[in-house]
């Protein structure tokens, strides 16, 4: 089967040749329908060898959705034929964080050597993905999975951030969205389905800002140096209830630590390796600084019923597997819109 792979440090990846992966006992091999291009793949090829933990070669793709298959001896949960989407951050599936759903924060994946797919373990840019348990899997049912599979991270990921900042985003707050591309584009539409939040989103340029508008930010503004002016102005001086950055950088997260309004909640979601000194009288008082990953296979669920009922919509640009690495490309430039999904 053809795969997209990051071979050589530093090289960009390539599309090879390489066998059918064959199913285990308990495991589900699926006929792969479409893999989301994310921002975090970019970082990790961007790692110098000391920093690079992910193994090579790496089949890429974290977002994944496919039709089953087959089945491996046991797995009875699902039928041959069925499309669903991968939850991508595996765990033990047994520690307290699994037992509960979270398998993103397992106590256990980092010792015992469990990666997801696209981030260790082969991911979902090849014909076929081979899943290691069917609790990784999420029926999809009638939404498209090029619509959708990137709501497996670019929707899951915004949607764990989020949740956590409710109770402080009823009506009369503001949210700060801060990078409107792959995550940020579909945070905004989550936090209008679900707060009462005013949304002021910034960006680098007016196409990204244009997006922003589209999907539902009440206004859409520059990341420069006058944002956070722009901030305190359109929210009377107070600052926002809730930062979310999806971009991480130190502009941003500095950015993130001025517009915070006291009491509100600063979260960075973007890995762009910016921090924030949190401290009496260096940043609004009862502020609350948290960094996030990724979401627990709940969630999954939950943000894959907004998209049912209509309430979150990705936008989406469509590649082939050969033209995957211009993909990578054009999400490193910047002129994505939305986000770039694979079709194996
Ligand atoms: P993306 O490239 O699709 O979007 C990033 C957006 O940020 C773009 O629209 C870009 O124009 C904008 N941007 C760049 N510099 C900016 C600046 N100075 N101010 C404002 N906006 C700026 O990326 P993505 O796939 O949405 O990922 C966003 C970030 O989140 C990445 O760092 C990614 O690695 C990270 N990520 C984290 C998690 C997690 O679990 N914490 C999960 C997935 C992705
Ligand atoms: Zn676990």
């Amino acid at each position: 089967m053809k795969a997209l792979q990051y071979r050589t440090i530093g090289s960009r990846p390539e599309v090879v040749e390489i066998p059918i992966p064959e199913v285990g006992p308990g495991q589900v091999l699926l006929k792969v329908t479409a893999a989301g291009v994310c921002h975090s793949d970019e970082f990790v090829m961007s790692l110098p060898e000391e920093a690079y933990t992910f193994g090579l070669p790496l089949t890429l793709g974290h977002e994944g959705a496919g039709i089953v298959h087959e089945l491996g001896a046991g797995v009875t949960q699902f039928k041959v034929g069925d499309s669903v989407a991968v939850y991508g951050p595996w765990g033990c599936g047994r520690c307290h964080n699994c037992a509960a759903g979270k398998e993103n924060y397992c106590s256990n994946a980092a010792t015992e050597g469990i990666a997801p797919p696209g981030l260790g373990a082969p991911g979902a840019m090849a014909e076929y993905m081979l899943i290691d348990d069917p609790r990784h899997l999420v029926p999809l049912g009638a939404l498209d999975p090029v619509k959708n599979v990137s709501l497996t991270d670019a929707g899951l990921t915004p949607y764990h951030a989020i949740k956590k900042s409710l109770p402080k985003l009823g009506a009369g707050t503001t949210a700060v969205v801060i990078g409107t591309g792959g995550l940020g584009h579909v945070g905004i539409q989550i936090l209008r389905a679900l707060s009462g939040a005013t949304i002021i989103a910034l960006d680098v340029n007016d196409e990204k800002l244009a997006l922003a508008r589209k999907v539902g930010a009440h206004h859409a503004i520059l990341s420069d140096a006058d944002a956070v002016a722009t901030i305190k102005e359109l929210t009377g001086g107070l600052g926002a209830n809730a930062v979310f950055d999806f971009v991480g950088i130190q502009p941003t997260v500095n950015i993130a630590g001025a517009a915070v309004a006291a009491e509100g909640d600063v979260t960075i979601v973007g890995i762009g390796g910016g921090s924030l000194p949190v401290g009496f009288g260096v940043i609004a008082y009862d502020a609350a600084v948290r960094a996030p990953y990724w979401g627990s296979r709940s969630e999954l669920i939950e943000v894959l019923d907004m998209a049912r009922r209509g309430q979150i919509e990705v936008e989406v640009e469509t590649f082939s597997l050969a033209d995957a690495p211009t993909a990578y490309e054009r999400l490193h430039a910047g002129t994505i819109s939305g986000r770039a999904v694979i079709l194996p």
